[in-house]
């Protein structure tokens, strides 16, 4: 049945119809995506509310990631060699089904941005200087820098320690893999199957995380 409420919260939802009149539209101050003022700070030269640049910021660094060991790009399915790659795939298509839900109907004119910005912006600069000094990506480990240009940053011991849990990964399954070849009947081959599915998984990534070592080394 419907109540009072749920006709009330009606129009809200239909903002997307660019001919009602309530349309969100930029001001300056404001997040240029989805117009929030929430803690906006400059993100890529822009205005970005917090929920923005964190969002952007989840989908950053899974780019990082999926580059780092040159896997395939986002987008399209979720299909992962392993569960670490898997958890920035879906982490990042949550970010951006986010970054969507919240954009604006009407996003500002590039040229409009910049002018209003212009006369704040080194306020803007001199305001943000600790906060950016505390931002992991200028503090932490090579894995974190923005768009590596040389293959040299990418960081070894991030590899290692990545090929090392893998192999851990891949004794695992060996065990399971002996304990369902004896194991008889229909379920027990469907297992074995899935197994030996999961172990050249595990080998594929190996191979690809080698060809980064040997990349990173040259
Ligand atoms: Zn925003």
């Amino acid at each position: 049945m419907i109540d009072a409420q749920t006709l009330e919260s009606r129009p809200e939802s239909h903002s997307l119809n660019s001919s009602v009149p309530t349309i969100r539209r930029w001001r300056p101050g404001s997040c240029v995506w989805c117009g929030d003022d929430n803690s906006v700070d400059m993100f890529r030269n822009e205005p970005r509310c917090g929920k923005c640049r964190e969002n952007e910021g989840i989908i950053d660094d899974a780019k990082r990631f999926l580059g780092m060991y040159g896997l395939r790009p986002l987008g399209g399915t979720l299909q992962s060699d392993d569960d670490e790659e898997r958890e920035y795939r879906v982490n990042a298509r949550e970010a951006r089904r986010v970054l969507n839900e919240i954009r604006m109907d009407v996003l500002p004119d590039a040229a409009a941005v910049r002018k209003a910005i212009r006369p704040r912006a080194a306020t803007v600069v001199a305001d943000t200087s600790p906060a950016r000094a505390s931002r992991p990506a200028s503090t932490g480990t090579a894995t974190r820098v923005a768009a590596p240009v040389k293959t040299d940053t990418v960081d070894i011991d991030t590899l290692q320690a990545r090929v090392l849990g893998l192999l851990d990964q891949l004794g695992s399954i060996d065990e399971q893999i002996k304990v369902a070849e004896l194991a008889q009947g229909l379920p027990a081959r469907a297992r074995l199957s899935d197994l030996n599915k999961q172990k050249a998984t595990v080998l594929r990534t190996l191979a690809a995380l080698e060809k980064a070592r040997i990349a990173a080394s040259n």
